[in-house]
């Protein structure tokens, strides 16, 4: 029985199911890459994924993960990963820790700290890489980037044969490609991102924002969220083929935030964008 329904969204052959609401709950998993961004509550639907990637530990985004790594162990599946910001690592060790003991079982987890910069391997070409966010100390956000090899243009020529004989030469034939995928940047107030080439380039973008009335940018400040103007600033600057809006507010409803979205940016933007949370999908 799933715990309630999710947003689904399919983009190419990528699948992104999630709910995402400001306060109450935010989960976004994309099965395909085996990861899920922060963990909400944990919906039935994504505790097979073997890779949560947490961004920071508020409530609405981690409540779930002793539910997670405890009802993968109890459904006989291998220990869930927990990617998360190194400074939080202790905390969550305690807490599965508590629930071990509370429960009365110990609860299996493959807890991996990360700081900005560093880099997560989900499967042998596929990588997270963690940047910084500013939303409490250490937030993080993660692009999945796939890792290729790509011959270089001067040997595509080559036969099979020429080329076994360059690399028993110790000649380097290919280089090597990054291919980001997409982009969770979970909550945080405006940053540029366009200073790291692999979010302006990541296929797929999915970026809170959470407030949209002109009266709300001090709730934005507040609370280290993204107002629609800053969001607008935001997406000018980069270059993502499809974008999907988390962690709406409910203060507004969401037919006036698809009204002042489609005010406030160029009409280019707002053909890629996506309310992740719209149950009305153009
Ligand atoms: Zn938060």
């Amino acid at each position: 029985m799933p715990s309630h329904n999710l947003a689904q969204i399919k983009i190419d052959n990528l699948e992104i199911i999630g709910y995402s609401v400001a306060g109450e709950e935010t989960v976004v998993a994309m099965p395909q890459l085996d990861v899920c961004f922060d963990i909400g509550k944990a919906p039935d639907q994504i505790i097979s994924i073997n890779n949560v990637l947490l961004t920071h530990g508020h409530m609405d985004h981690a409540a779930g993960i002793a539910y997670y790594l405890s009802h993968r162990h109890f459904c006989g599946q291998s220990p869930g990963t927990i990617v998360a910001p190194e400074n939080l690592l202790g905390l969550i060790r305690k807490i599965i820790d508590a629930w071990s003991l509370l429960d009365g079982n110990e609860i299996p987890a493959n807890l991996v700290g990360v700081k900005a910069g560093d880099e997560h391997q989900i499967k042998p070409n596929l990588f997270t890489r963690a940047f910084p966010t500013k939303h409490t100390r250490g937030s993080v956000g993660y692009t999945v980037i796939e890792k290729r090899k790509k011959i270089k243009p001067e040997y595509a020529k080559l036969t099979g044969p020429q080329i076994v004989k360059l690399k028993k030469q110790g000649i380097e034939i290919d280089y090597p490609l990054e291919i980001p995928i997409v982009t969770y940047l979970g909550d945080t107030q405006h940053v540029d991102f366009s200073q790291l080439k692999y979010i302006v380039d990541s296929k797929i973008l999915i970026a809170e924002c959470t407030f949209y009335e002109t009266e709300h940018s001090g709730r934005a400040e507040a609370g280290r969220h993204m107002h629609i103007n800053e969001f607008a600033e935001l997406i000018e600057k980069l270059q993502n083929q499809h974008i999907i809006i988390t962690h709406t507010t409910q203060r507004t409803p969401m037919r006036e935030i698809r009204r002042i979205l489609k005010e406030a940016l160029p009409a280019e933007k707002y053909d890629k964008v996506i309310l992740l949370m719209d149950k009305r999908r153009r």
